[in-house]
């Protein structure tokens, strides 16, 4: 496992359309090791393939429930709506109100090929919303009702 960079706003990588997995391979393997060790090392509660300069749809989660791999994710179920704060490794020192769906249900890939399906709410909802909206060229700022700059 080696961290990598996580690449910030402005580079257009964040701003793609990730392509889907078609083959679960080594390099995948290792890229799902990578993007863990780079989301521990940076303290975040996930992070998408794009953000290290992937374009395709992968992303990771642990809002401290334990990790999720999930490849090819999708949302098959939302409901209710919150807002509440947060913000992204790729944007430093930027935080900001989205509104989310408080309930989610995701499906997805784990790396031996089997299909997930993830029911969460609240906070882990909205970690899984923010990911997968990487995987769009979607950033929390462009759906931000008010943003917030740290000094
Ligand atoms: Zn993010």
């Amino acid at each position: 496992m080696s961290s990598r960079k996580i690449v910030k706003v402005g580079d257009p990588v964040l701003r793609q359309q990730a392509k889907p997995v078609t083959v679960i391979n080594k390099k995948i393997k290792r890229l799902l090791d990578d993007m863990a060790e780079t989301m521990y090392q940076a303290r975040g509660v996930g992070l998408a393939a794009p953000q290290v300069g992937v374009s395709k749809r992968i992303i990771v989660v642990d809002v401290g429930e334990g990790l999720w791999e999930l490849i090819n994710p999708e949302i098959i179920f939302r409901e209710g709506e919150e807002v509440d704060l947060e913000g992204c490794l790729s944007i430093p020192g930027v935080t900001g109100e989205v509104m989310r769906a408080s309930r989610v249900r995701v499906r997805g890939l784990n790396r031996n090929g089997q299909q997930q399906v993830i029911t969460a709410e609240g906070f882990g909802a909205r970690a899984f919303q923010h990911e997968i909206d990487h995987l769009d060229g979607i950033l929390f700022i462009d759906k931000a009702l008010r943003i917030i700059k740290q000094e």
